[in-house]
């Protein structure tokens, strides 16, 4: 299914819904530009290739601060905790997701309830691969800065984080 098919409403309170212009691929209209985020998903040998880069970032940032790693095979993500790099709730940088809030025992034994979370942070994996490394932080950031200009939020109007799904992100609050 495509992601311009899916009714942005779906995660929102009704008056969020007033803010629908917000929700475009940042880089839909770059002519010739087709972000490959969904096959990044099926296919995870070509993900953790393109994602090497940001993957070693995320780790080394780990690795520094004494942090902590698991890997859960089901989604071909590692999850650490203790990174600086961890933002909120949890950030995912390239194949790995940085929990901050949560350990990463609970998120790997589902005690935090995390079999969507997972999937979420999944998708940002295939985000990060899809639009390539250097290019994606960047548009996360003008989208999460656009998200926070319209609703005080850097997740709420944010493309990235709608097609990663709102709900199991856990913008609850949007
Ligand atoms: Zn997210």
């Amino acid at each position: 299914m495509s992601s311009g098919a899916v009714d942005p409403c779906r995660a929102f309170n009704s008056t969020r819904c007033e803010k629908k212009d917000a929700w475009v691929n940042p880089v839909a209209q770059i002519k010739g530009f087709v972000p490959k985020v969904d096959s990044m998903v099926s296919n995870r040998f070509l993900r953790s290739l393109a994602n090497l880069p940001a993957t070693a970032v995320a780790a080394t940032s780990v690795l520094i601060a004494g942090g902590k790693c698991g890997y859960s095979p089901g989604h071909g993500l590692f999850v650490c905790e203790g990174s600086p790099l961890a933002q909120q709730g949890g950030t995912t940088v390239g194949d790995v997701f940085l929990t901050n809030e949560i350990s990463k025992d609970e998120v790997l034994d589902g005690t935090a309830n995390s079999e969507a979370l997972l999937s979420h942070e999944t998708r940002h994996a295939a985000q990060w691969a899809g639009h390539g490394n250097l290019l994606y932080p960047i548009l996360y950031g003008v989208e999460a800065l656009k998200s926070t200009v319209l609703t005080g939020s850097y997740g709420c109007a944010n493309w990235f984080e709608f097609d990663a799904g709102m709900q199991e992100g856990r913008y609850s609050s949007c």
